[in-house]
């Protein structure tokens, strides 16, 4: 799975428990309207999940619902 052009990737994200600075997720999964994340700190060993939500998107999807 390659997707590496979408533009809100979010880098540099802190760590959820110490802090540390993580320069970029190990694993994202786009959905129809979010973009999932999954990230793994290198200090500590902590992973967890952030989800970015695309609004205009949901807007799309509404217009094709209706
Ligand atoms: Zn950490």
């Amino acid at each position: 799975m390659a997707a590496m052009n979408f533009n809100c990737s979010p880098v540099d994200n802190p760590c959820a428990q110490c802090g540390q600075p993580i320069e970029r997720p190990i694993w994202s999964e786009r959905g129809s309207d979010r973009m999932s994340f999954v990230w793994s700190c290198q200090a500590c060993g902590y992973q967890f999940t952030t989800i970015a939500i695309f609004p205009s998107r949901r807007a799309e999807d509404r217009k094709v619902a209706a």
